[in-house]
């Protein structure tokens, strides 16, 4: 166990893009918490400096039952450290693994509590195109908690830079083409809400390019011909 702060921070919990996220206890308070720590020699170009900043600023706008809730932030030499709500539930991804497919009640729940923090994200004019179920922890109570505001943005009109995972994101990013965001997290909750029910996604293949194809030919063919249930 690190000392920091007011708190200890014990075993990895998750890996990041640019660090690892551990569990942490506040040492005051008792209570536990995550911390995702950024390591500062990791972020390296323009666009990941842009990008960390921006997380961190979102992340400070966000209180919602649904949306992970930043407690505090410390920055040192090396490292920042973000403090924020424990999820010990684990992924909603290892979630659907364990049990193959999610009954339609709790399948129905989970999308409500999903659409209501995408609901109050985007009414703040944010969005967070990286929905998928690594990114949808679920927490002691199985209530689902919104994490990784890593390539969230703020929007005026239509955005342009493609990101998030391929199999999750929208036919007109994945093209390329301008997007408007609070539809493309739409999008993505579609694909999350057919995981939760089927086990499997909707639409997957290696090569991205063909992606928006199979989208479109999915739509057109009857279910039951590409199902696999
Ligand atoms: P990255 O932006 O690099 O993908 P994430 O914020 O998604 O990083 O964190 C990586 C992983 O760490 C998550 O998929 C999850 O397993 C774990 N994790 C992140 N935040 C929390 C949290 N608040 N509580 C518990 N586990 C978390
Ligand atoms: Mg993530």
């Amino acid at each position: 166990m690190t000392e920091l702060g007011n708190y200890l921070i014990g075993k990895t919990i998750g890996e990041g893009t640019f660090g690892k996220v551990c569990y942490a206890k506040h040492q005051v308070l008792a209570h536990d918490v995550a911390v995702k720590i950024l390591e500062k020699k990791r972020i390296n170009d323009e666009l990941d400096i842009e990008r960390v900043k921006r997380e961190i600023t979102i992340l400070q706008m966000l209180h919602h039952p649904n949306v992970v809730q930043l407690y505090e932030m410390i920055e040192t030499d090396t490292h920042i450290y973000l403090f924020m709500e424990y999820a010990n539930g684990g992924e909603l991804f290892d979630y659907i693994d364990l049990k193959k497919r999610i009954n339609k009640v709790e399948a129905c729940k989970f999308l409500h509590e999903l659409i209501s923090a995408i609901q109050y994200i985007h009414e703040l004019r944010i969005v967070h195109r990286d929905l998928k179920p690594e990114n949808l922890l679920l927490t002691t109570q199985k209530n689902i908690l919104v994490v990784d505001f890593g390539l969230s943005n703020m929007y005026e009109d239509t955005l342009k830079t493609a990101c998030g995972s391929p199999c999750y994101a929208a036919p007109e990013m994945i093209q390329g083409k301008p997007y408007y965001g609070l539809q493309t997290d739409i999008w993505s909750c579609g694909v999350i809400l057919y995981a939760m029910l089927c086990g499997y996604l909707p639409f997957e293949d290696n090569n991205t390019q063909v992606l928006p194809k199979i989208c479109f030919i999915r739509w057109k063919r009857p279910y039951k011909e590409h199902s696999h249930c």
